[in-house]
């Protein structure tokens, strides 16, 4: 489980936060004082009555403090639930109210300035603390604001089982709402393993994390796996292009993990001399990398390139590119690591290599359903337990993994998954709007941005600036249409539904 996955040995480094001013320290801990910051936490949560499957949301940046609440969580058996803490009212409101969050940790600050966090627990009576790193007392400070409906009285210290729940996060929801995606104790440690194998991580690797802890990508791969390989961990608040290999090579990190979006902007800033950065590989995830993005950064970092392919209800990796001396091939996502892969067609049956169906895996890392979902995980495994990807692929002549398509229509904007409906739905929420289709448009830095088709209401008038700023109040700023498409009639098929991709279509030849 996650309280015996932490693996380093007492006085190695496990964390450091780099200086946030040039009249700052950074913050360096070691294993053995992560261990006792965190049991201390334990019994914080243990205190104000967290116990077995209380669900705890962590709504900060990339921080030691969100490290301490989620580590601790799981050791109280309690259930961490991460959220982006950019969301919106709107968005911490769904998110608190589907994950019945019992309390909700919150920045220094933030209730003082009646944070849209902050009201959203509020609403759903859930108790509301701050938590940050108190540098005066030298630990982790748990505020208690609002005690909300947390009344059980203190709880006794837990000792996690396999099978206990550790985490929840939310999938994206292409057809309907977010699915909720329970992960075990179990699922995360096989997870860990399986990327301390596929990497070689040791105690002597040294990660820069710049993927944010609220998805499995920083969480799993960024965090997790480095501290179970006993390794340090380098955790600025959030990826900064400018102050990445200031970091990087200050703190003698030798590799990280990021969306191909990241590398991209990465390419555009110069590359430190002296001294190198002397890195052993970078991974790539959660978004296609193409084959040109690949050798550019292969011939600027000096360094393998291995993409990986993952996903949340695998508890993040389930193939990836080896290290050399094994092949790495552009385009392809690899092999399976500790999870078995197979192309299947409609039928379920497996399909020779070469052949596109549709990419299954199965192991110990993924979950064992959606909670709350029976028409999801009625289809979402084979009969001999093998979980639907919704991916489109094939094998090729090693047996790499090849992904050619997704058989959903989610907007992957540079790994951050948007879900079109979610956003259709809050956009006919506007006095002016009568109908609303959003898609995916190409975009040379994130892969894939945002085009919306609006048809106005009758008589009614608005411009696509307009819409934009509306819509920016309603939602995290990465949700914002970059393309807003006017159109007096929505392209439908003869039943009268919405294809997306022809909406996609339509609207992108006025471009031209
Ligand atoms: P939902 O399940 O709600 O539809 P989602 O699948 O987009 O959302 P995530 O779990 O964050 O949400 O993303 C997993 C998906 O990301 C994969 O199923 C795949 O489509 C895509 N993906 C991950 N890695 C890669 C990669 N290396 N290349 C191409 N696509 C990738
Ligand atoms: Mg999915």
């Amino acid at each position: 489980t996650l309280r015996s996955a932490i693996n380093g040995s007492s006085s190695a480094t496990a964390v450091i936060v780099p200086a946030t001013g040039p009249n700052t320290k950074p913050l360096e801990v070691s294993y053995l004082d992560l261990v006792s910051e965190v049991s201390r936490y334990q019994a914080k949560l243990a205190a104000l009555g967290i116990g077995r499957g209380a669900p705890v949301s962590i709504a900060t940046v990339n921080s030691y403090e969100f490290i301490v609440a989620f580590l601790a969580s799981a050791w109280q058996r309690a259930i961490a639930a991460p959220l982006n803490p950019a969301y919106k009212q709107d968005e911490f409101e769904f998110y608190i109210e589907d994950v019945k969050s019992a309390i909700v940790l919150v920045p220094k600050g933030a209730f003082a300035a009646d944070a849209p966090a902050v009201r959203a627990a509020r609403k759903f009576k859930a108790a509301i603390a701050e938590s940050y790193w108190d540098a005066e007392r030298g630990e982790v400070a748990l505020d208690v604001k609002e005690f909300g409906a947390l009344e059980s009285g203190p709880q006794p210290s837990l000792w996690p089982k396999q099978h206990d729940v550790a985490l929840i996060l939310h999938t994206s929801g292409t057809t309907s709402r977010p699915k909720v995606v329970p992960l075990t104790h179990r699922n995360l440690t096989v997870t860990m393993k399986n990327i301390q194998d596929t990497y070689k991580l040791t105690a002597a690797d040294r990660t820069m994390l710049v993927m944010p802890l609220f998805h499995v990508h920083g969480l799993l791969c960024g965090l997790l796996a480095p501290l179970f390989s006993g390794g340090s961990l380098i955790v600025p608040p959030k990826f900064s292009a400018t102050e990445f290999w200031r970091d990087f090579v200050g703190h003698k990190a030798n590799w990280y993990t990021a969306v191909p979006t990241i590398h991209q902007i990465l390419l555009k800033h110069p590359i430190p001399s002296n001294p190198r950065p002397e890195i052993r590989f970078v991974r790539s995830c959660s978004s296609p990398l193409s084959p040109t993005v690949f050798a550019q950064l292969e011939k600027a970092l000096g360094a393998p390139v291995l993409e990986a392919y993952a996903m949340t209800e695998a508890a993040h990796q389930m193939t990836s590119n080896p290290l050399p001396p094994a092949k790495r091939k552009p385009g392809a996502v690899g092999l399976g690591q500790g999870v078995e892969v197979r192309i299947l067609n409609d039928q379920g049956a497996e399909l020779p290599q070469g052949q596109e169906g549709e990419i299954c895996v199965r192991g110990d890392n993924v979950t064992s359903g959606y909670l709350n979902n029976e028409a999801a995980n009625a289809t979402a495994y084979t009969a001999d337990g093998f979980f639907r990807t919704g991916d489109q692929g094939r094998k090729d002549e090693d047996g790499y993994i090849v992904i050619t398509g997704r058989i959903k229509e989610l907007i992957n904007k540079g790994g951050e998954k948007i879900s079109p409906i979610e956003l259709d739905n809050v956009l006919t929420r506007h006095a002016s709007v009568a109908e609303a289709v959003s898609f995916a448009i190409p975009d040379d830095l994130y892969g894939q941005d945002i085009g919306v088709a609006i048809v106005l209401k009758p008589g009614a008038s608005l411009a696509a600036e307009e819409l934009r700023t509306w819509i920016a109040d309603k939602l995290a700023k990465f949700k914002v249409p970059k393309k807003v498409y006017f159109t007096d009639v929505m392209p439908k098929t003869a039943t009268g539904k919405i294809q997306r991709r022809i909406v996609a279509e339509t609207m992108q030849k006025q471009d031209t």
